[in-house]
């Protein structure tokens, strides 16, 4: 009996029998401390455009000191990105977690605390960044080092990716130039990061959405032309009348109504949590029997009350910039106006502009497309193993709770993922109704609920292990 349990002590010491047992399950208690420090810690870098590297250097001691080898990719020597990779037996290609590494500006005046000094208060963590993006990125920090603490055996390489510039890459230091230089080092099948979130309500989380699509901005510029000449003659190739007529004609138009996998499920579970005559203009949505003028009910229903959910309906056109003029006494001969034109996943762009322009019909006014900042991103699939996994942790974890998919009618870095073939998913910590609005990512003060740091890491860790560990 002595001698077989010094043998299994042995065989326990040595590593080799570790590999083939579960590790005991984490205390998550235990581990609060230490995720609250690593969360702090990163809010307190200032990592305002132009001073991401701040951010790499602490990661990379951190991760390096528990012997997780880094990488760091660098454009611009300010403003690195940095990556780390946990090694899988290869059976299935690898999980890529990001998160952004930079916070947009603060305007000091309107902060009744120090941005950047991570305070607590009344149960929140405040400052800039502790919504976007330092909670993904202190969920995947404290995943990498959990995963290599604990020697959990991967199906899969899990990849770490730190990356710059995600708020405005205007000289292409972050996702662009990984991508384009260094898309092997992040290669992945699938991808988490910022992009979801979810709803508290009373101390219950009531919905979680999971990010599975965007819109792609593809802005354009609509173009007046005429002849110039003095203000007291009037002319009828004015362009500002044909530039503000073209506008009327388009801000008119109900551009065409299309439904995707993503917003088909979106809109089919708002309406299970909505009061009946809501629910009744999602399902009419959905109806494909629906009457055309239910059809226009509804959406004219949304485009009064709902302007958010209008505009997951359809690629939108919204005016945001005039120009025209030099002189009250002058007809200039050109006005334009810029259009933040945002395009639905698939959407034919080119036959979008040839439809404006019929709509416009007016042969003065010229559409004039922007390049584009980001490529076309197809939505990401619904029916994936990530998907599903992201899908029941969050059932596991917070049970009753609707969990959905959602398209942002925004732009992030995930365009540039799933352009390259990557599943991509966006998470996010849960929020209250009234704390989303008003202390938002990006709003002039930022906070997040201590108690919902604990439970978004918690989910990380859990998702990761199940896409990832060995089955
Ligand atoms: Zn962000």
């Amino acid at each position: 009996m002595r001698t077989l349990i010094v043998f299994v002590v042995a065989l326990l010491g040595s590593g080799g029998l570790r590999a083939q047992t579960p590790p005991a399950p984490l205390d998550w208690n235990a581990q609060r401390a230490e995720i609250l420090d690593r969360y702090r810690a990163l809010v307190r870098i200032d990592s305002t455009p132009g001073r991401e590297t701040l951010v790499v250097n602490y990661l990379k001691q951190v991760l390096e000191a528990e012997g997780i080898p880094t990488q760091t990719l660098a454009l611009d020597p300010a403003r690195a990105n940095l990556v780390a990779r946990l090694k899988g037996n290869g059976a299935k290609r690898p999980l890529l977690i990001l998160a952004h590494t930079d916070v947009v500006p603060v305007q000091r005046e309107k902060w009744p605390v120090d941005p950047f000094a991570a305070e607590m208060k009344d149960g929140y963590i405040w400052g800039r960044g502790t919504k976007d993006d330092k909670p993904v990125l202190a969920a995947n920090l404290m995943t990498m080092l959990l995963l290599k603490r604990r020697g959990v055996p991967l199906d899969r390489d899990v990849i770490f990716l730190a990356e710059s510039a995600e708020e405005a890459d205007t000289t292409g230091v972050g996702i662009n130039f990984v991508v384009d230089r260094h898309f092997d080092a992040i290669d992945a099948e699938f991808a988490i990061t910022e992009g979801g979130d979810a709803t508290i309500d009373g101390s219950r989380v009531t919905r979680v959405s999971i990010g599975t699509a965007e819109k792609r901005p593809t802005r354009a510029r609509l173009v007046a032309t005429g002849t110039a000449g003095h203000g007291s003659v009037p002319r009828l190739d004015n362009p500002l009348l044909h530039l503000a007529a073209a506008l009327d004609k388009l801000g008119r138009w109900q551009t065409p109504m299309r439904l995707n996998d993503t917003t088909r499920m979106y809109f089919d579970r708002l309406a299970s949590l909505s009061s009946p005559e809501r629910a009744a203009i999602y399902r009419t949505l959905l109806d494909p029997k629906a009457t055309p003028a239910a059809l226009d009910r509804a959406q004219t229903f949304l485009r009064e009350q709902e302007p958010a959910s209008y505009a997951m309906l359809r690629t939108s056109i919204v005016p945001t910039i005039l120009k025209a003029g030099v002189g009250a006494n002058v007809i200039p001969s050109e006005a334009e106006a810029t259009l933040d034109i945002r395009a639905l996943p698939g959407e034919d762009i080119e036959r979008f502009y040839a439809q404006m322009t019929e709509i416009i019909g007016d042969p003065a006014v010229k559409v004039v497309p922007i390049p584009p900042s980001r490529p076309p991103s197809p939505a990401s699939r619904i029916d994936t193993e990530m998907y599903r996994v992201l899908e029941q942790v969050a059932q596991r974890m917070y049970p009753g709770a609707a969990v959905m998919p959602g398209m942002s009618t925004g732009a992030s870095d995930q365009a540039q993922l799933r352009a390259k073939g990557i599943q991509s998913y966006g998470i996010g910590p849960a929020s209250t109704e009234a704390d989303a609005l008003n202390y938002p990512a990006h709003g002039d003060v930022e906070r997040l609920a201590e108690s919902s740091l604990y439970p978004f890491v918690q989910y990380v860790w859990t998702v990761v292990n199940e896409i990832a560990a060995r089955r």
